[in-house]
This record gives structure tokens, sequence and C-alpha cells, in this order.
């Protein structure tokens, strides 16, 4: 099925084109006709899956010629859990909006970062991409207005709950006018989904995609019986060893990423830590190196695995494991998508081999175990 059989514009399909999707993808088949429809959207999908696409393109068709002239009143407000998901959708909007003939102007607010440039910047802007406290903040300073909202996306759903924004959305959702379009992405449905999806969904179109988890054949893993004090040695052995020109490594604190990231940059190895104590601008800077390629090795903490979406990431390593089976498919899931190779490396000190085993069950999986003693390592 082509993208222009599902109802964008000319100058939509051409955008498209220049991103280089050929086809849309299984979440788009269905969301994309649904929203233009002015339906409302469940989706139950993961990062990887295509969903921001599958709400960007409808909603920047939709607000052709509908845009509102009234100042710092925005028509779309897209909620979600952290910064780095906000500046990643609105680089989405940015994008395909870029040649429409009505153009429309999407900003990202997020806290940890100071309030004043974005009391500034809201000047004009018809889609805004906000994380719930921020947002709260800006409202309450009168830099914006909800209440010509036409269409609310809550995008990564479960994670905000997750994170304890529930009061903040209560409190936001009150503040919409009541007839508007909403679009819920999610990827579980948990109770607390759940509710909210009742409370805001009107007779929803429900789109579900397979997880991840069932992809996981598409990714090669590997695990190495390492002893701690070796794990340093090792991951330089095999990004020199493979070659491997961009590898993601993950630690479970931000120390632990400080230090491994610090040790392959006095090894000659190019890479740098993100985590949630850096600052914010350090972290768009990093993410926007590594996707360009220009960044050998990011270090990172689980906290910014979520959301983060790299085109073609070859490699993913785990140094160390991380506490749920379900963080370690969402960990190795960052490899290995649309349809190119990818491998996950896991570094197992014998503390491990119980936890790592139960993972495996979880995962359906048995993953092949090298004994790095055995490697050439110094
Ligand atoms: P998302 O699940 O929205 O984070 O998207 C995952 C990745 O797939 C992003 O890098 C998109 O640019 C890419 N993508 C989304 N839809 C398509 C498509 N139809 N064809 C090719 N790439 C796509």
């Amino acid at each position: 099925m082509p993208f222009s059989s599902l109802g964008l514009s000319p100058s939509l399909l051409k955008a498209l084109a220049g991103q280089n999707y050929a086809e849309p993808y299984p979440i788009q088949q269905e969301a994309i006709p649904a929203i233009l429809n002015r339906k409302d959207v469940l989706g139950i999908a993961q990062t990887g899956s295509g969903k921001t696409a599958s709400y960007v393109l409808p909603i920047l068709m939709n607000l052709q010629g509908k845009i509102t002239s009234k100042n710092r009143h925005v028509n779309v407000l897209v909620l979600v859990p952290t910064r780095e998901l906000a500046v990643q959708v609105k680089e989405v909007f940015q994008t395909f909006g870029a040649g429409l003939p009505t153009p429309i102007k999407s900003l990202a607010v997020y806290g940890g970062v100071s309030i004043n440039p974005q009391m500034m910047a809201l000047q004009g802007v018809h889609v805004l991409v906000a994380t719930p406290g921020r947002l709260l903040e800006l409202v309450e300073s009168n830099s914006v207005h909800l209440t010509t909202i036409d269409t609310l996306v809550l995008d990564e759903a479960d994670k905000m709950l997750n994170l304890g924004f529930k009061e903040e959305v209560d409190r936001i959702l009150a503040l919409l006018p009541k007839k508007r379009q909403n679009l819920l992405f999610s990827a579980t449905l948990s109770d607390d989904v759940n509710n909210i999806n009742q409370l805001v969904l009107r007779d929803p179109v429900v789109i579900k995609i397979e997880a991840e988890s069932n992809n996981i054949d598409l990714i090669t893993q590997t695990a190495y019986n390492v002893s701690d004090e070796k794990k340093g040695p090792l991951l330089r052995y095999l990004i020199k060893q493979k070659d491997l020109k961009q590898v993601l490594v993950f630690t479970s604190s931000t120390y632990k990423a400080d230090n491994v990231a610090d040790k392959l940059r006095k090894n000659g190895i190019d890479a740098v830590a993100m985590h949630g104590k850096k600052g914010q601008q350090a972290r768009t800077e990093t993410l926007h190196k590594f996707k360009a390629g220009t960044l050998r090795v990011l270090v990172a903490t689980d906290l910014i695995s979520r959301g983060i979406d790299i085109k073609f990431l070859p490699c993913v390593i785990n140094y160390e494991l991380p506490r749920s089976p379900k963080d370690y498919i969402h960990r190795i899931g960052r490899t290995g998508r649309a349809e190119s190779p990818g491998q996950a490396i896991s570094f197992i000190t014998p503390e491990d081999q119980h936890h790592f085993r139960v993972i495996q069950k979880k995962m359906g999986k048995w993953v092949t175990m090298i004994d790095a003693e055995g490697l050439d390592i110094k």
C-alpha cells in the first residue's frame, strides 16, 4: 500500500519521498486515515513502530487552513514524558511541516532548562510538544493558552504515568476544551493507561502493533562470561576487534556511565556518556553527534533509552544488565529495527548468571555464551 492511498496531500507526499519513506508502516496505514477522519485513536505501539509519523502527518494535514490567529493560543498539544522525546517529536513536525502551503510552527518545551526562552518562543506556535510539569508552569504564567486546542496527543502514556505525571496530566486535561480529537499512544495497556483511555478517548479506533519482543529474531544476541574487572578491557577489545563503528553501551548508573566513557577515551576510543545528570544542551549535542555518526560510542543509562531512535544502530552492549527482562528487551530493541541487522552483546559476571537465565526465559530465547577468559584481551 503506497502513502498516496492514505489521503495525504501532495506536499506531504513530497516531504515523505524526501525522507525516503517508501511505504507506510502498519501503524501508519491504520492511524493516518482514522486521524484524517477526526477519529480518536488508541495506539498500542512502541518506539520504532513509526508511531510518531502516524500522528504527525495527519495532524499537519488537518491543520492546513485551520490554524488559529490568536497569539499564544496553540491548536495541537502533544504531551510526552521526557525532554528527549519532546525534541524528537518536534523535529518530526518540523521535517514534514517545512514545505506545506500553510507553514506550521512547532515548539518543544520541557523542564530542567530556563523557562524564559520558552516563554518568548511561544509566540505564534501552532503545535506545542511539552512535558507536563513545564507546560503547567507556562500556563500559570499566561505564556500559553490551551482553550483553542483541537487535537491532544498523549505519547508514551505508560511512561508518563510511571514517571508520576498523573496529577499533572489530570490538571492539564481539565484546562482543555471539551470538544477535541484525542490520540493516545502507549507501549503497554496498563490499568493506569486504561483509566486515562476511558476518561479521555471517545469511541477510539484501536490499533495494536506487535511488541519488539516479537521482533527479537532480527537481533543476533551474544553474551560474554566476564569478571567485573575485565569488563573494560573486553569492551575495548570488542570495539576494536569487531571494528564497531557505532555502539550504544548501557550501564546501570550515571557514575558507571561516566567511568566507562572516560576509560574508552583514555584508550583512544571516541566516547561520551549521556544520563540524567548531564545538562540539556550537552545531551542534545551528544545525541545529535551520535545520530550523525560522528561519535563512535555513546554510554547511556536506561533513563534515556526509551524514545531514543537512531536509524540503523548496528550494536548495543549491556555493560551491566538491566534489572528487568522488559528493560533488557527494550534496550536490545534499539538495534535490528526496520529490517536492518543488529547485534546485542551482554557482559555477564558470575553474580549475573541467575538473573540472565531469568531474562532469557522471559524472552523465550537462549543466548550464545562465550567465555571471555579464552579471548586475547589485555
Ligand atoms: P518512531 O516509532 O516514530 O520513533 O519511528 C521509528 C523510526 O522509523 C524513525 O526513525 C522514523 O524516521 C522511521 N520511519 C517511520 N516511518 C517510516 C516509514 N514509513 N518508512 C521508513 N522509515 C520510517
